[in-house]
């Protein structure tokens, strides 16, 4: 078959993937280049443009797409990459609670180099395409298969009804593990899209008839949609099925919306195929109280909705959550930094409450989706940084010396020794209500929690100066 007999081993990396990571993005895009992933390369290029650093800084990528594969029912998901990126990934997917099997195809240079390496996987594919148990089967090709070539857009569109879905998730392709979720997202998107263009297709759970209902782009806790939904409801509208989907039906129900919201911004490729639906897309999120009455004018607007109606709207969401404002005053300089997106929504939500934040730095990149945000920042002199690395982050926080730093791993790790009471975003921000009233208390009282620790961090430092100091010539005894 075309495509396979060319396959090679690129230089820098093994089929151990032991320099995958590390083995230049250069190199590796220029492998997969000239293993025919020219265009492919050119397609993550454009959605996904690289920041200052040129490897990811985080989790590897793929987990992203890895997580909403795992995350929808009746979907299989298969990994095609070296052992040891595979370890990782099952691993973490444990992690953040998967209960599901990973599907991995193994390999080795000669299965590589020889094109069996897609033959197993079409086979496996194949095997796994039981449409008892699965509306789609997804295989992901990592950074070693991808610069080697394995064209995963040759395996067959379907087998038994059950959807194929190849992507490709290089590491040096997809800078973070967000904007993969978005590559996933999109393709399900795609494919849904092109069969409710072809004919009927299944009904949404819960689908009301006639109902118009706004599609919420990006994953959100639990109970977000719901408050979001209480909201938009005198303006006549609801919520649709979210993107990234949990059941491939939900797929058609999204795109069925009346408009399209980009509340997580990076989800550029989604946003592409909402739009090829014929939906209005509008940007930022419901958050904090200017964020709230700027949103449900966008989305009412957007709808078409009477201004009478968008007016009642935000007669009853705004006066709540001026309370929530007043009970949940802050007093701290805070500095934040992640890479889930939602770091410009959160830092609106801070400010609003009271606290100061001179930096915000996200892995993710500007997109039109976030100008809102980007430009409310800014007017309150926050300096908004896109595509942020760690180096960034760090200089940042030494220089603001916060109350508190909200941050990644790495970032928090350096605010400890340094004395700065830390929080990591993933974990603690991220697994909290956003939105409404609720978003407020929880958000707020995470910083006041955090904050009251100061002192003891810093007597912690002190002490722990002092002892070193103290051991030192016993050390060089
Ligand atoms: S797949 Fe992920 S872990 Fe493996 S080499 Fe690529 S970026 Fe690194």
């Amino acid at each position: 078959m075309d495509g396979i007999s060319s396959l090679t081993a690129p230089p820098g990396i093994d089929a151990d993937g032991l320099s995958g990571c590390h083995g230049g993005r250069e190199t590796l895009i220029e492998a997969a280049s000239r293993a025919g992933k020219t265009e492919a390369m050119a397609a993550l290029m454009r959605d996904y443009p690289r920041g200052p650093h040129e490897q990811p800084q985080s989790m590897c990528p793929a987990f992203g797409s890895l997580r909403v594969g795992l995350r929808m029912r009746r979907v299989a998901t298969v990994l095609s990459g070296s052992a040891c990126c595979v370890y990782g990934l099952t691993f973490t997917s444990r992690f953040y609670g998967a209960r599901r099997s990973v599907g991995y195809v193994p390999f080795n240079s000669e299965t590589l180099v020889r094109g069996q390496l897609f033959e197993d996987i079409r086979a496996a594919v194949i095997e796994l395409a039981r449409p008892a148990e699965y509306d789609a089967v997804v295989v992901i090709n990592l950074c070693v298969p991808t610069a080697s070539g394995v064209p995963l857009d040759l395996l067959p569109r379907s087998h038994d009804g059950v959807r194929i879905i190849g992507i490709d998730v290089p590491g040096f392709g997809v800078p973070t593990h967000a904007e993969a979720k978005d590559v996933l997202a999109a393709a399900m998107l795609r494919t849904a899209r092109s069969e409710a263009e072809a004919g009927p297709v299944a009904r949404p759970r819960g689908a009301v008839d006639g109902a118009r209902t706004v599609a919420l782009i990006g994953e959100m806790f639990p109970v977000d949609p719901a408050t979001i939904g209480a909201m938009l409801e005198p303006m006549g509208l609801s919520v649709a099925p979210p993107t990234p989907a949990r059941e491939w039906r939900d797929l058609y129900g999204a795109l069925d919306c009346t408009v399209a919201a980009a509340v997580h911004p990076f989800y550029v490729a989604s946003v592409r195929e909402f739009a090829a639906a014929g939906r209005p897309v509008v940007g930022s999120g419901p958050v904090g109280l200017d964020g709230t009455a700027g949103w449900l004018e966008a989305v009412g607007d957007a709808a078409g909705v009477p201004g009478v109606a968008i007016d009642a709207a935000r007669h009853r969401a705004l006066p709540p959550l001026r309370a929530a404002l007043e009970r949940c005053r802050l007093d701290a300089r805070i500095t934040l930094s992640g890479y889930e997106g939602s770091e410009l929504l959160v830092a609106r939500l801070l400010i609003e409450a009271g606290a100061t934040i001179p930096y915000v730095g996200t892995a993710c990149p500007r997109t039109p989706w976030s100008d809102q945000d980007r430009e409310w920042l800014e007017a309150r002199g926050v300096h908004v940084q896109f595509r942020a690395a760690l180096e960034q982050d760090l200089a940042a926080m030494r220089e603001v010396r916060p109350d508190l730093a909200i941050g990644t791993t790495p970032v928090v790790q350096k605010a400890k020794e340094l004395g700065i009471p830390a929080v990591y975003f993933t974990n603690m921000v991220s697994a909290r209500p956003l939105f409404g009233p609720a978003g407020i208390g929880a958000l707020t009282a995470i910083v006041r929690a955090q904050t009251r620790g100061r002192e003891r961090f810093g007597r912690m430092v002190s002490f722990f100066d002092t002892t070193a100091d103290r051991a030192a010539p016993v050390a060089a005894e």
